[in-house]
């Protein structure tokens, strides 16, 4: 019962194995239009045979409308060889075929068998061949649709052999017989050729259905190894390869886009005090943000840590805007578990193809305006432009000569006279570095002094520049003070400590009159190691003092923590003395330097009016342009030779600034 539920089930084509239906009709509707032709040739001959011994009706009568019907399926299969049919619509069409064949069969054998009464041997026999090799060739043609094969092939050589054994023709019975038996094996080859065939569609959609799962497979794989981990993110490496991408297909379209730089503010802090765990959710939590973000022209990644980078692929006068909105977005503040929490941050984006044309140069750039954001306005959004260019560029250039400069004969020390109040004296100088490189001309040492920092070359400059000074203040009558300022790589570099050191012993200058200048930046980045170092100055007998005070962090902190001696008012509060918040500021300075003790210049005096102001506060050191600039050693040492004065200044013939000290204590 089973056997015969599965035939008839694939006697109807069965619809549990579309691809074979499909890769079967394929192979079919390319057969059938020959199937036809063959129909009608073999017709037409017979009809031929029989049109003088059988009546009209039968021969032309019927092959006539039997003609048109052939035509007819024969260019619909024509057109539809054209026309790929899904699995459903093969089904469908092959059902048909099953059908319509069975029916074709039915007329062309009834109409055979009944011109078989008409006609001699020669006519009979020409039937009893027609009959033959018309249904072995069709069935050779329905080879794809064996279920059509089947049909035809019973219903046309059962009707045959019946008709012979009716009619008592040994011989016709024989032929009859031997055609059925053929046609059987013929059709047990075309089944096993058939069979063969599904296991080949099968095998092939198995490979394929394979191949898509390693496709799927490959492509997540991909994905994996392009998402961050931890926010699930585009990653860096995507990040990169998308750049890369874009700038491929932007060089054909002369497109334009932007990459930025995104760095959280006060990440590590929150790291540090609450630990990996929430420092982690955190994270997660600006990825959510971003990731609802959903915006067409963006695309952010996380780059690694606390650094994130997007590409702006919108109108690239809104990228600016676009950046500060996100800066903005991530500022607002985070729940983790019970706690609330806050992180800031900064954006720097550079444009293509203006900043760069490679992904590298395009981060690079974004990176450094980022580094801009960071340093002078937090929280902000700074696009790369060309003064960041130019600023690179001669940056670079100072590097260069820098490397390949000689200390001895390009540097030089200025001196510029420290004042003591109210009776003008000078007590000592402050040295400031000099470079004329062949190359570059004169560089101004802010810009050198950052870049030897960078470059690791400050060590050897710093011990090259004091070995000038001290040489050169010795010269000078009397016990004046020397100033000289140290960088942050100084007092974290024992060894450069020492050697500062020794070269205050071989020149057998008395330490109490050199003080070293150092800022809160540079002690604050590695407070630890630059303490050693200070202590051991300080143990040698030399002072310290802290520069450039008020700009930094100027926490009070550090007048407390650091041994310093001496403390420098920035001139930016002497520039606007005539607000009531500088004067304020230098006052309590002053005031706290006096009840702390401790010495206090005031830097960058440049006319009278703030000269008066100052005295009127009672500060009693002074510094700048209104006394003097910063002079070359060979114009002070000749001016105290011939007059003892510095630029009209009478020169202290003690320790001035020791005394200073003692009196205000
Ligand atoms: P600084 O230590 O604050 O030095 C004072 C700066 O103010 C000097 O600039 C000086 O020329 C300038 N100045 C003096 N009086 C006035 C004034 O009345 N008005 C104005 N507007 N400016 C005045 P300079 O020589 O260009 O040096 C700049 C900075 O470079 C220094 O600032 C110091 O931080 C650094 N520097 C200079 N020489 C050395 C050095 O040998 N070693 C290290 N580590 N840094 C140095
Ligand atoms: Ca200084
Ligand atoms: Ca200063």
């Amino acid at each position: 019962m089973e056997k015969i539920r599965a035939f008839l089930r694939w006697m109807m084509i069965d619809p549990r194995h579309p691809e074979i239906a499909q890769a079967q009709y394929n192979e079919l509707r390319t057969q059938i239009p020959s199937l036809y032709a063959l129909l009608m040739v073999n017709a037409v001959a017979v009809a031929y045979t029989h049109y003088d011994v059988a009546p009209v009706y039968l021969t032309v009568g019927v092959l006539v409308p039997m003609l048109i019907l052939t035509t007819v399926r024969m260019i619909a299969w024509l057109r539809a060889s054209k026309i790929t049919l899904g699995p459903d619509e093969a089904i469908r069409k092959m059902r048909q075929t099953v059908l319509l064949g069975s029916v074709v069969a039915v007329i062309y054998i009834s109409w055979s068998l009944s011109l078989d009464g008409y006609g001699g041997p020669e006519e009979r026999g020409h039937i009893a061949l027609f009959i033959a090799i018309t249904v072995i060739g069709c069935i050779f043609c329905l080879m794809n649709l064996p279920q059509a094969a089947l049909m035809v092939m019973f219903i046309v050589t059962v009707p045959y052999l019946i008709h012979y054994v009716r009619q008592d023709q040994d011989v016709y019975f024989a032929i009859a017989m031997n055609i059925f038996l053929v046609c059987l094996v013929v059709l047990q080859v075309l089944i096993s050729g058939y069979t063969g065939f599904c296991k080949l569609v099968k095998s092939q959609a198995d490979l394929a259905a394979k191949q898509r799962e390693t496709e799927l497979l490959n492509a997540e794989n991909a994905r994996l190894a392009q998402t961050d981990a931890l926010t699930e993110l585009p990653n860096r490496r995507y990040f990169f390869n998308r750049v890369a991408t874009l700038i491929t297909n932007r060089e054909k379209q002369q497109g334009k886009f932007a990459v930025g730089v995104i760095d959280l503010d006060r990440f590590k802090p929150v790291n540090d005090t609450y630990g990996h765990k929430v420092g982690d959710q955190l994270l997660m939590a600006v990825g959510q943000r971003f990731k609802e973000l959903d915006l067409d022209d963006i695309e952010i990644c996380r780059l690694g840590g606390d650094e994130f980078g997007f590409l702006y692929l919108g109108d690239l006068e809104n990228a600016e805007k676009t950046g500060q909105s996100i800066c903005d977005l991530i500022s607002e503040p985070y729940r983790i578990g019970e706690m609330t929490l806050t992180v800031g941050a900064s954006c720097g984006i550079a444009f293509y193809p203006e900043a760069g044309t490679t992904a590298h140069a395009l981060f690079d750039r974004s990176d450094y305006a980022l580094y801009n954001s960071k340093t002078t306005s937090r929280g902000q959004t700074t696009v790369y432009s060309e003064e960041h260019e130019a600023r690179i560029r001669s940056e670079r250039a100072i590097e260069n000569a820098l490397q390949s400069a000689d200390l001895d004969t390009e540097f030089q020390v200025y001196f510029q006279p420290v004042v003591s109040l109210p009776d003008q004296i000078v007590v000592g100088f402050e040295a400031l570095a000099r470079w004329h490189s062949p190359v570059l001309g004169k560089v101004a040492p802010d810009k050198f002094i950052a870049v030897a920092e960078r470059t690791g070359q400050i060590n050897r400059l710093t011990l090259s520049l004091f070995g000038k000074a001290i040489k050169q203040i010795k010269e000078l009558p009397g016990d004046l003070s020397l100033s000289f300022n140290l960088s942050a790589q100084d007092i974290t570099s024992a060894q450069t400590v020492d050697t500062l050191l020794e070269a205050i012993e071989q020149h057998k200058v008395n330490p109490r009159l050199i003080t070293f200048e150092i800022t809160e930046t540079s002690v604050i980045g590695s407070y630890e190691a630059a303490e050693a170092c200070l202590k051991t100055l300080r143990g040698a007998g030399v002072k310290l003092a802290l520069d450039d005070f008020g700009t930094g962090y100027s926490s009070l902190g550090y007048l407390h923590r650091l041994p310093i001696d001496c403390v420098k008012v920035d001139r930016s509060f002497v520039a606007s003395i005539h607000e009531p918040v500088a004067i304020g500021v230098i006052t309590s300075i002053v005031n706290l330097c006096r009840s702390m003790e401790m010495l206090c210049v005031v830097e960058g005096v440049e006319d009278r009016t703030q000269l008066d102001l100052l005295k009127a506060l009672r500060c009693n050191l002074v510094q700048g342009y209104h006394f003097a600039p910063p002079m070359a050693f060979s114009e002070i040492a000749e001016s105290a030779a011939s007059s003892g004065t510095i630029a009209g200044l009478p020169l202290s013939c003690t320790d001035g600034m020791e005394q200073l000290r003692l009196s205000s204590a």
